[in-house]
């Protein structure tokens, strides 16, 4: 892929390697662009109680500072886009907005995590899925999506269907459910990610499946690529199996964002 937007660094406290390492992983593959897009500081829960979740709210500026310096030594090489993975948490919007309205951003990422207290991606969390009605998560996940994509505060969605990462089938159909937060994606004039993190996950299949992808594609709405690396080695996973899907799906381009602009590249 000759673009990826979405990877982590070892700031968040659960991945690997300095930021550098990972615009270096992207340089030795040839890439033309790489986001860096690291977990915005936890807004719900209190960092001192969960310190492998994001970075310290007070780290936020040296991150930005850093990615900054990184794309002004990295020029002549590779265009580094300065973004973040902007947490989606129902009733956190005003201190999502102070992050997002904080810092130049090339880009934010609209993802949902939490459920309330409960992150729904998180392995460690995974028994909270005990006792619970699937389709009623899937509900409470897909309503804070159509959430997210209406406040503004981001450019695209990330891993729009990550609640299926445990491979708990809900009891129901859930078409409905993707179908509103997609006509949500499309109505505030958002795109999405084929992100390729849920490979390696329990549900063993890339976010979004293809036929959250198929509709996206008959909605017009654009398509950027994700390896959502943690490891700098994990940049680009994927990649050519994803050139492959999204090709058979239809898609020629892929978004790509600066200064809060969007604009398409072709693959
Ligand atoms: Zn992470
Ligand atoms: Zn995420």
């Amino acid at each position: 892929m000759p673009i990826d937007y979405h990877t982590h660094n070892v700031r968040c406290g659960h991945a690997i390697g300095e930021l550098e390492e990972y615009v270096q992983s992207a340089v030795a593959q040839g890439m033309k662009q790489i986001g860096l897009s690291d977990h915005m500081p936890l807004v719900n829960l209190s960092q001192e109680e969960h310190p492998d979740i994001a970075m310290p709210m007070d780290e936020l500026p040296r991150y930005v500072e850093e990615c900054f310096r990184l794309k002004e030594k990295y020029k002549d090489r590779i265009s580094v886009r300065v973004g973040l993975e902007g947490d989606y948490v129902e009733g956190f919007e005003d201190k999502i907005e102070a992050i997002v309205k904080g810092y130049p951003w090339d880009y934010v990422i609209g993802s949902v995590h939490f459920l309330g207290t409960w992150d729904v991606t998180d392995f460690r969390q995974a028994h909270r899925w005990e006792g619970r009605r699937v389709v009623d998560a899937y509900a409470q996940y897909f309503d804070a999506i159509q959430k997210a994509a209406a406040t503004g505060f981001y450019d695209y969605i990330g891993h729009i269907d990550a609640i299926k990462r445990f491979a708990r089938p809900p009891e129901e159909d859930v078409t409905e459910l993707e179908e509103a937060a997609l006509q949500a994606v499309k109505k505030h004039g958002l795109a999405f990610e084929l992100n390729v993190a849920g490979i390696h996950a329990p549900c063993k299949e890339q976010y979004p499946s293809e036929r959250i992808l198929a509709r996206a594609k008959a909605l017009d709405i654009p398509v950027t690529y994700g390896s959502d690396a943690h490891h700098p080695d994990k940049v680009g996973q994927k990649g050519a199996e994803a050139r492959e899907l999204l090709h058979r799906i239809g898609y020629t381009h892929l978004a790509a964002f600066e200064g809060r602009k969007r604009s398409l590249i072709s693959f």
